[in-house]
């Protein structure tokens, strides 16, 4: 079983001429199922939330990030959303309907939002470390401004918070607060297991996502190998996944995150239905 769980449809519309590209590129690339895994901030359900957490000031990343949340943000309802996923299951596609939601430090709100809608697996994702997003090459200046060892102790305590939420199937691109080659010196296993402990603890899998090596400077899948042995140790489960957020990266280089996994001693990945999962041999 080839899978690829991660992936967006918002840079176009909930139309099949749009997401046929998707499939037919999933095709070529022998993947059996995909999973469409729409960021919260494409839903209107999620907008306060956005606006109650993010840095919105008068600062540089404050006017960066208001911008940010007028530009295609907030477009549909999860129903709407629900209902072409629908759709696209009766028209025969094999398609499984996921979604990744940021890291809110309201997780009763989440919840409470997610409660209404029947996924097959929900990823929860650290984008923000205190209300800022990490990963805007626009605004990335600001990982100049503060020690990485903070901001790491910052993103392993996101995680911790995540996971104890109850609310998630998988963890998105674990430390991809690499993107940007701001890489440690310091001794960053601490962090590792406790992200690895936290992840375990919840029964979560994590993400083997490609998106980082085609979409970022760092150029590497991630999780990055230390924190796949890691991950190995703790036993935790995986996903592959591309992030595509256009059709012709759906399933790109998953034949690596295959290698890549199976080079850890990973030889089996999961398939979410209706939040159950089931363990099927990579191929
Ligand atoms: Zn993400
Ligand atoms: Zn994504």
């Amino acid at each position: 079983m080839r899978i690829d769980y991660h992936m967006h449809f918002e840079y176009g519309s909930y139309d099949v001429d749009w997401v046929q590209g998707f499939f037919d590129h999933a095709g070529k690339r022998g993947i059996d199922e995909i999973g469409i895994s729409e960021h919260t901030h494409g839903f209107i359900e999620f907008k306060d939330l956005y606006y109650d957490e993010l840095v919105l000031n008068e600062t540089v990343v404050g006017q960066f990030q208001r911008k940010w949340l007028t530009k295609n943000k907030f477009r549909y309802s999860l129903k709407d959303y629900l209902q072409f996923m629908k759709l696209l299951k009766e028209k025969g596609y094999a398609v499984k309907t996921g979604i990744e939601v940021c890291n809110f430090q309201n997780q009763e709100r989440v919840k409470a939002i997610l409660a209404e809608y029947q996924f097959d697996y929900v990823i929860g994702s650290i984008h923000f470390l205190k209300g800022w997003g990490y990963d805007f090459a626009d605004i990335k200046f600001v990982w100049d401004q503060y020690k990485l060892q903070d901001m790491y102790e910052w993103y392993t305590a996101e995680v911790e918070a995540l996971c104890a939420a109850g609310v998630y199937d998988i963890l998105g691109h674990p430390f991809n607060i690499r993107l940007f080659k701001n890489f440690p010196e310091f001794d960053v296993q601490p962090y590792l297991e406790r992200v690895a402990a936290a992840v375990s603890q919840a029964g979560m899998a994590i993400d083997i996502n490609t998106g980082t090596l085609y979409r970022y400077p760092v150029q590497e899948i991630s999780p990055y190998p230390d924190f796949m042995k890691t991950a190995r140790r703790y036993d935790l489960p995986i996903i592959l996944s591309s992030d595509a957020h256009r059709p012709e990266d759906c399933g790109r280089h998953i034949d690596m995150a295959i290698e890549y996994a199976k080079g850890f001693g990973y030889d089996e990945l999961l398939v979410f239905t209706n939040r159950k999962a089931v363990a099927h041999k990579i191929t």
